[in-house]
């Protein structure tokens, strides 16, 4: 077979040798078996049931899509009243139940047929309005199936060993199932190098290339394939000779991760004696053996909106304590920031209901609808609360644009406390504090009045890019206008930064450029001394902290922030990251 080179966007560095498995999201193991006839009653009764519960959830959707406004409310009106229609007595539920009858086969197989059968009617049709109906109908027909066999939707089970993912579309719910113990790579066609999935890659350690062409060269579960994260290249059956070139280059990034890795115990610290604080973000527990082994001070963002994702149901309180207390604990006495639920845009959590918006990015997501659902920030409250017993703990709240959102979350965790008290539970006294993301560009223009309500602020620098520039940071078509170097984002940090040392509240950076080395000098020099990134990264920027000084980084910033032009101030950068 030839060999096939992919072209896209190295988003996590690294180089993978493997198998590849190809991942459709949308793809349901359908069980399919022959029934007996004494079995054809049952087995259509199970249908029934299965049906009745769609309709069930179908239902509970179109209530909350009452609550949307506009066009999004009857677009989806009209797309969930036909799902009711179809589960309701109509052509698909007949269908099955005789398929039962007369093929003899589990419900499952039933479905998946019938949907098939429909599809094609409609599709050959030629109408483009029923041809556009067809992935509703699919979607329909995965939705019952997945009722039937009562699975939560569980993809990457038994995959090769080194297996390297390759898919259309990976959402960061997916990437959290990965299991780096299996898996050595991914590489898909959508996404952006700042989309949640790339920075869950970078987190997990795996090389990861987004952005490559249509179609993924043909790629087929089981061919040979090579995934190179830094140059952002994927070879589909590679010859011999690339596979020698390959081996070499993964010894080589291995061999200069292990050098780093000495750097573990030693002290973020300039040339001229700056002390710098490197944090981990994490998305779950299980990522707390790489962020010990990379030698983080703390977790500076813990993404707890992770602990909402592939599942039917909420995280209640002890749940949401028992996982915390882990990080915690395992952290021994190094604080830990816990970010309170900041699902919305590319983070989805279908247990929490969500139905996007008109606009996911803009919509009711994140602090909004932890204030509009006072139960989940209630329950967050109370569990990070009662989790600050066992160490230095703070509560960072995603997306805060105003004043009010602050002292409504604040008047919750007072609540919370009071609630607490008076079932019992001892709590630290004072109680941890409450920081906000300046994320959105408006939070960070009054960042001197949000000051005087935040007790610390952490600069969330993929958003506050995004929305500054108004570039989607998940959607690769953009990703070359992303830039965090435009001198508006970069005004927008230093105000921040500014506004918090004046207010001598604490301040740091959480956003990806954090963990980019080649940042490095221009934050210090921005005056921002914490730092939190993918632990895999802290190695790499502790390296170039160094190797800097402090006084350079200083007048390097000025001379930055004195340009208008982007692509000056990347030149800059380059000169600096390569003469200091
Ligand atoms: C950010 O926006 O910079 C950030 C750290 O939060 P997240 O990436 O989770 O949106
Ligand atoms: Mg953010």
């Amino acid at each position: 077979m030839a060999e096939i080179v992919l072209e896209g966007m190295g988003v996590s560095r690294g180089v993978a040798i493997g198998i590849v498995h190809r991942h459709d999201s949308d793809h349901v193991t359908v069980p399919e078996f022959c029934i007996l006839p004494g079995q054809i009653e049952a087995e259509k009764a199970r249908f029934s049931k299965a049906a009745l519960e769609a309709g069930q959830q179908v239902a509970s959707l179109q209530e909350k899509a009452r609550t949307l406004d506009g066009s999004a409310a009857e677009e989806l009106g009209y797309l969930l009243d036909a799902y009711q229609q179809m589960l309701g007595g109509s052509r698909l539920i007949r269908g099955v139940h005789r398929r039962i009858e007369t093929e003899k086969i589990n419900a499952e197989a039933a479905v998946q047929h019938e949907i098939d059968h429909i599809a094609r009617g409609f599709e050959a049709m030629g109408d483009s309005y029923l041809a556009a109906r067809v992935a509703d109908i699919r979607d329909l027909g995965r939705r019952l199936i997945r009722t039937l066999t009562g699975k939560t939707y569980r993809p990457f089970q038994s995959l090769p060993r080194n297996a390297v993912i390759l898919a259309e579309e990976l959402t960061p719910a997916d990437t959290a199932l990965l299991d780096p113990g299996h898996v050595a790579a991914i590489a898909t066609q959508w996404g952006g190098a700042e989309s949640h999935t790339a920075i869950m890659a970078r987190s997990l350690g795996l090389p990861a290339v987004l952005g490559l062409p249509a179609g993924l060269g043909g790629a087929q579960s089981g061919d040979g394939v090579v995934v190179d994260g830094a140059k952002g290249r994927v070879v589909i059956n590679p010859t011999a000779e690339t596979l020698a070139l390959y081996r070499q280059a993964r010894a080589k990034f291995l061999r200069e991760r292990r050098a780093l890795g000495r750097l573990r115990d030693l002290p973020a610290e300039t040339r001229d004696g700056i002390r710098l604080t490197l944090q981990a973000n994490i998305e779950l527990p299980s990522e707390m053996d790489s962020v010990l082994a990379a030698g983080a001070e703390g977790i500076g963002l813990f993404r707890s909106e992770f602990l909402y994702m592939n599942r039917d149901d909420l995280p209640g309180e002890d749940e949401q304590y028992a996982l915390m207390r882990q990080v915690v604990e395992r952290l021994d006495g190094r604080p830990v920031t816990i970010r309170t639920l900041d699902v919305g845009g590319d983070k989805l959590a279908h247990s929490l209901g969500m139905i996007p918006g008109p606009n996911p990015a803009l919509g009711l997501r994140a602090v909004r609808l932890s204030l509009a659902r006072p139960e989940l920030l209630q329950t967050q409250m109370a569990a990070i609360l009662r989790v600050a017993l066992h160490g230095p703990v703070r509560i960072l709240l995603p997306m805060v644009a105003t004043i009010d959102e602050v002292v409504a979350a604040r008047n919750a965790r007072d609540a919370a406390a009071c609630a607490l008290k008076a079932a019992g539970h001892t709590l630290p006294e004072p109680l941890p504090p409450l920081g906000v993301m300046i994320e959105i560009p408006g939070a960070a223009l009054s960042a001197d009045s949000l000051a005087r309500h935040a007790d610390f602020f952490s600069i969330g620098t993929n958003d506050l890019t995004q929305y500054t520039l108004a570039i989607d940071r998940a959607d690769e078509s953009v990703a070359h206008l992303y830039n965090p170097l435009h001198p508006a984002v970069l005004r927008l940090i230093q105000f921040a930064a500014e506004a918090a040392n004046r207010a001598r509240i604490p301040v740091g950076v959480c956003g990806e450029i954090a963990g980019d080395p080649r940042y490095a000098g221009l934050l210090l020099g921005l005056g921002i001394h914490d730092l939190s990134m993918s632990a895999t990264n802290i190695p790499m920027v502790k390296k170039r902290l160094r190797g800097l000084d402090h006084a350079q980084a200083r007048g390097f910033a000025f001379q930055v922030m004195n340009q208008s032009d982007p692509a000056r101030i990347s030149t800059l950068l380059e000169e600096f990251n390569r003469t200091v």
